[in-house]
Protein backbone atom coordinates (compact mmCIF):
# COMPACT_ATOMS: atom_id res chain seq x y z
CA UNK A 1 0.00 0.00 0.00
CA UNK A 2 0.90 3.42 -0.74
CA UNK A 3 2.89 5.32 2.06
CA UNK A 4 0.29 8.20 3.31
CA UNK A 5 2.80 10.84 3.38
CA UNK A 6 1.92 14.62 1.97
CA UNK A 7 5.04 17.10 2.62
CA UNK A 8 5.02 20.92 1.92
CA UNK A 9 6.71 19.91 -0.81
CA UNK A 10 4.01 18.24 -2.26
CA UNK A 11 1.57 21.04 -1.30
CA UNK A 12 3.78 23.35 -3.08
CA UNK A 13 3.98 21.67 -6.17
CA UNK A 14 0.30 20.79 -6.34
CA UNK A 15 -0.26 24.60 -5.94
CA UNK A 16 1.67 25.27 -8.51
CA UNK A 17 -0.35 22.59 -10.77
CA UNK A 18 -3.37 24.25 -9.72
CA UNK A 19 -2.57 27.50 -11.12
CA UNK A 20 -1.42 25.85 -14.31
CA UNK A 21 -4.89 24.59 -14.67
CA UNK A 22 -6.52 27.64 -14.14
CA UNK A 23 -4.47 29.38 -16.65
CA UNK A 24 -5.56 26.42 -18.90
CA UNK A 25 -8.83 28.00 -18.63
CA UNK A 26 -10.60 26.06 -15.64
CA UNK A 27 -12.41 28.61 -13.51
CA UNK A 28 -14.77 26.26 -11.43
CA UNK A 29 -12.88 27.21 -7.74
CA UNK A 30 -14.45 23.63 -6.38
CA UNK A 31 -13.05 21.90 -8.93
CA UNK A 32 -9.46 23.60 -8.30
CA UNK A 33 -9.99 23.28 -4.90
CA UNK A 34 -9.83 19.46 -4.94
CA UNK A 35 -7.12 19.25 -7.79
CA UNK A 36 -5.08 21.48 -5.01
CA UNK A 37 -6.08 19.62 -1.92
CA UNK A 38 -5.78 16.13 -3.04
CA UNK A 39 -2.21 14.25 -2.85
CA UNK A 40 -1.74 12.84 -6.42
CA UNK A 41 1.65 11.22 -5.56
CA UNK A 42 -0.22 8.21 -3.84
CA UNK A 43 -2.31 7.52 -6.40
CA UNK A 44 1.06 6.50 -8.47
CA UNK A 45 4.04 4.24 -8.25
CA UNK A 46 6.19 5.60 -5.44
CA UNK A 47 9.19 5.68 -8.32
CA UNK A 48 7.23 8.26 -10.25
CA UNK A 49 6.17 10.55 -7.33
CA UNK A 50 7.92 13.53 -9.44
CA UNK A 51 5.45 13.15 -12.50
CA UNK A 52 2.57 13.31 -9.89
CA UNK A 53 2.21 17.09 -10.72
CA UNK A 54 3.12 17.54 -13.86
CA UNK A 55 -0.16 17.99 -16.33
CA UNK A 56 0.03 14.70 -18.09
CA UNK A 57 -1.49 11.72 -17.43
CA UNK A 58 0.79 9.15 -16.62
CA UNK A 59 0.95 4.85 -16.51
CA UNK A 60 -0.79 3.03 -13.31
CA UNK A 61 -1.08 -0.32 -13.53
CA UNK A 62 -2.06 -3.19 -16.42
CA UNK A 63 -1.68 -1.03 -19.43
CA UNK A 64 -4.14 1.73 -18.02
CA UNK A 65 -3.00 5.50 -17.04
CA UNK A 66 -4.26 8.13 -14.58
CA UNK A 67 -6.04 10.86 -16.72
CA UNK A 68 -3.76 14.33 -17.00
CA UNK A 69 -4.88 16.12 -14.37
CA UNK A 70 -6.31 19.23 -16.74
CA UNK A 71 -8.48 16.68 -18.07
CA UNK A 72 -9.82 15.63 -14.53
CA UNK A 73 -10.63 19.24 -14.46
CA UNK A 74 -12.19 19.80 -17.42
CA UNK A 75 -14.89 16.40 -17.05
CA UNK A 76 -15.59 17.44 -14.11
CA UNK A 77 -16.45 21.09 -14.70
CA UNK A 78 -18.92 19.90 -16.99
CA UNK A 79 -20.59 18.04 -15.13
CA UNK A 80 -21.48 20.91 -13.38
CA UNK A 81 -21.84 19.22 -9.76
CA UNK A 82 -23.74 20.25 -6.56
CA UNK A 83 -23.23 18.86 -3.56
CA UNK A 84 -25.59 15.61 -2.63
CA UNK A 85 -24.93 14.99 -6.79
CA UNK A 86 -25.21 11.06 -7.22
CA UNK A 87 -22.69 10.39 -9.75
CA UNK A 88 -21.68 7.60 -11.47
CA UNK A 89 -18.41 6.70 -12.83
CA UNK A 90 -17.13 4.16 -15.55
CA UNK A 91 -13.57 3.56 -15.54
CA UNK A 92 -11.77 4.09 -11.61
CA UNK A 93 -8.69 3.22 -12.80
CA UNK A 94 -5.52 4.69 -9.93
CA UNK A 95 -9.67 6.21 -8.19
CA UNK A 96 -7.98 9.62 -8.56
CA UNK A 97 -11.01 11.24 -10.54
CA UNK A 98 -13.23 9.52 -8.10
CA UNK A 99 -11.65 11.41 -5.27
CA UNK A 100 -12.10 14.87 -6.79
CA UNK A 101 -15.58 13.73 -7.07
CA UNK A 102 -15.90 12.72 -3.40
CA UNK A 103 -13.87 15.96 -2.08
CA UNK A 104 -17.15 17.69 -3.89
CA UNK A 105 -19.62 16.31 -1.57
CA UNK A 106 -21.05 13.99 -4.84
CA UNK A 107 -22.34 10.64 -3.91
CA UNK A 108 -20.29 8.78 -5.89
CA UNK A 109 -20.38 5.01 -7.66
CA UNK A 110 -17.45 3.99 -9.50
CA UNK A 111 -17.09 1.08 -11.42
CA UNK A 112 -13.95 -0.78 -13.25
CA UNK A 113 -13.61 -4.04 -15.17
CA UNK A 114 -9.47 -4.54 -13.73
CA UNK A 115 -9.74 -6.34 -10.87
CA UNK A 116 -5.77 -5.34 -10.13
CA UNK A 117 -7.12 -1.52 -10.17
CA UNK A 118 -10.01 -2.10 -8.40
CA UNK A 119 -9.03 -3.43 -5.18
CA UNK A 120 -5.71 -0.47 -5.93
CA UNK A 121 -8.58 2.41 -5.55
CA UNK A 122 -10.84 0.63 -3.06
CA UNK A 123 -7.82 0.05 -1.06
CA UNK A 124 -6.09 3.69 -1.05
CA UNK A 125 -9.22 5.87 -0.79
CA UNK A 126 -11.07 5.42 2.29
CA UNK A 127 -7.31 6.09 4.25
CA UNK A 128 -7.68 9.74 2.54
CA UNK A 129 -11.23 10.21 3.61
CA UNK A 130 -12.72 9.34 0.67
CA UNK A 131 -15.75 6.73 0.26
CA UNK A 132 -17.05 6.44 -3.03
CA UNK A 133 -19.32 3.11 -3.83
CA UNK A 134 -16.60 0.43 -5.68
CA UNK A 135 -18.18 -1.64 -7.86
CA UNK A 136 -15.93 -4.15 -10.25
CA UNK A 137 -17.79 -4.86 -13.38
CA UNK A 138 -18.63 -3.90 -16.76
CA UNK A 139 -19.12 -0.10 -16.69
CA UNK A 140 -21.12 -0.08 -20.37
CA UNK A 141 -23.75 -1.51 -18.68
CA UNK A 142 -23.54 1.08 -15.99
CA UNK A 143 -25.09 0.08 -12.31
CA UNK A 144 -29.04 -0.28 -13.39
CA UNK A 145 -30.17 -1.13 -9.86
CA UNK A 146 -28.24 1.74 -8.08
CA UNK A 147 -29.44 4.69 -10.71
CA UNK A 148 -30.84 7.11 -12.16
CA UNK A 149 -27.54 9.65 -11.89
CA UNK A 150 -27.50 13.26 -11.42
CA UNK A 151 -24.50 12.89 -13.70
CA UNK A 152 -22.42 9.90 -15.24
CA UNK A 153 -18.32 10.77 -16.57
CA UNK A 154 -16.93 8.22 -18.64
CA UNK A 155 -13.40 8.06 -18.05
CA UNK A 156 -12.36 5.78 -21.02
CA UNK A 157 -12.83 6.48 -24.82
CA UNK A 158 -16.01 4.59 -26.07
CA UNK A 159 -16.60 3.95 -29.56
CA UNK A 160 -20.39 4.93 -28.70
CA UNK A 161 -22.45 6.11 -26.22
CA UNK A 162 -23.53 2.97 -24.33
CA UNK A 163 -27.52 3.20 -24.66
CA UNK A 164 -27.88 1.48 -20.51
CA UNK A 165 -26.38 4.87 -19.55
CA UNK A 166 -28.30 7.20 -21.09
CA UNK A 167 -31.51 5.34 -19.44
CA UNK A 168 -29.39 5.60 -16.26
CA UNK A 169 -29.16 9.05 -16.62
CA UNK A 170 -32.21 11.52 -14.61
CA UNK A 171 -34.26 13.91 -16.44
CA UNK A 172 -32.09 17.27 -16.36
CA UNK A 173 -28.86 15.07 -15.75
CA UNK A 174 -25.54 15.32 -17.73
CA UNK A 175 -22.96 12.63 -18.84
CA UNK A 176 -19.80 13.61 -20.08
CA UNK A 177 -18.31 11.01 -22.16
CA UNK A 178 -15.15 10.76 -25.04
CA UNK A 179 -16.54 9.44 -27.77
CA UNK A 180 -14.79 8.48 -30.96
CA UNK A 181 -11.85 6.28 -32.46
CA UNK A 182 -8.59 4.97 -30.73
CA UNK A 183 -6.52 7.95 -31.43
CA UNK A 184 -8.56 10.53 -30.78
CA UNK A 185 -12.43 11.49 -28.69
CA UNK A 186 -14.56 14.03 -28.57
CA UNK A 187 -15.71 15.20 -25.54
CA UNK A 188 -19.45 14.76 -25.08
CA UNK A 189 -21.34 16.42 -23.00
CA UNK A 190 -24.97 15.16 -23.12
CA UNK A 191 -27.90 16.53 -21.21
CA UNK A 192 -30.76 14.78 -20.89
CA UNK A 193 -34.07 16.78 -21.79
CA UNK A 194 -36.85 14.15 -21.11
CA UNK A 195 -37.98 10.68 -21.37
CA UNK A 196 -36.85 10.35 -25.22
CA UNK A 197 -35.26 13.85 -25.89
CA UNK A 198 -30.73 14.25 -25.21
CA UNK A 199 -28.95 17.21 -25.84
CA UNK A 200 -25.25 16.80 -27.22
CA UNK A 201 -22.59 19.35 -27.35
CA UNK A 202 -19.27 18.63 -28.71
CA UNK A 203 -16.35 20.06 -26.46
CA UNK A 204 -12.40 19.40 -28.00
CA UNK A 205 -10.24 16.55 -28.89
CA UNK A 206 -9.45 14.01 -25.92
CA UNK A 207 -7.14 11.10 -25.94
CA UNK A 208 -8.09 7.74 -23.50
CA UNK A 209 -7.17 4.58 -23.19
CA UNK A 210 -10.44 2.94 -24.62
CA UNK A 211 -13.64 1.93 -22.79
CA UNK A 212 -13.82 -2.49 -22.95
CA UNK A 213 -16.34 -4.41 -22.57
CA UNK A 214 -16.41 -7.66 -20.35
CA UNK A 215 -14.41 -8.11 -17.06
CA UNK A 216 -10.57 -8.33 -16.78
CA UNK A 217 -10.17 -11.61 -15.57
N1 LIG B 1 -10.64 7.79 -13.73
C1 LIG B 1 -9.34 7.17 -13.77
C2 LIG B 1 -8.81 7.09 -15.18
C3 LIG B 1 -8.59 5.66 -15.54
S1 LIG B 1 -8.24 5.25 -17.20
C4 LIG B 1 -8.38 7.86 -12.84
O1 LIG B 1 -8.72 8.88 -12.26
O2 LIG B 1 -7.27 7.34 -12.64
C5 LIG B 1 -9.73 4.42 -17.66
C6 LIG B 1 -10.12 3.21 -16.86
O3 LIG B 1 -11.31 2.68 -17.44
C7 LIG B 1 -9.11 2.06 -16.88
O4 LIG B 1 -8.74 1.75 -15.58
C8 LIG B 1 -9.86 0.92 -17.56
O5 LIG B 1 -9.53 -0.36 -17.03
C9 LIG B 1 -11.30 1.29 -17.26
N2 LIG B 1 -12.29 0.69 -18.15
C10 LIG B 1 -12.23 0.49 -19.49
N3 LIG B 1 -13.35 -0.07 -19.95
C11 LIG B 1 -14.18 -0.22 -18.87
C12 LIG B 1 -15.49 -0.76 -18.68
N4 LIG B 1 -16.21 -1.26 -19.70
N5 LIG B 1 -16.01 -0.75 -17.44
C13 LIG B 1 -15.31 -0.26 -16.38
N6 LIG B 1 -14.07 0.24 -16.50
C14 LIG B 1 -13.50 0.27 -17.72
Amino acid sequence: MAQIEDSFMHKGMRRKLVEEIRSKGISDEQVLDAIGAIPRHLFMDNTFVQFAYVDKAFPIAVGQTISQPYTVAFQTQALELKKYDKVLEVGTGSGYQAAVLCRMGASVYTIERQKALYDFARNLLPGLGYRPHFFYGDGYLGLPTYGPFDKIIVTAGASFIPEPLKQQLKIGGIMVIPVGERDLQIMKIITRLSETEYREEDKGGFIFVPLLTGLSD
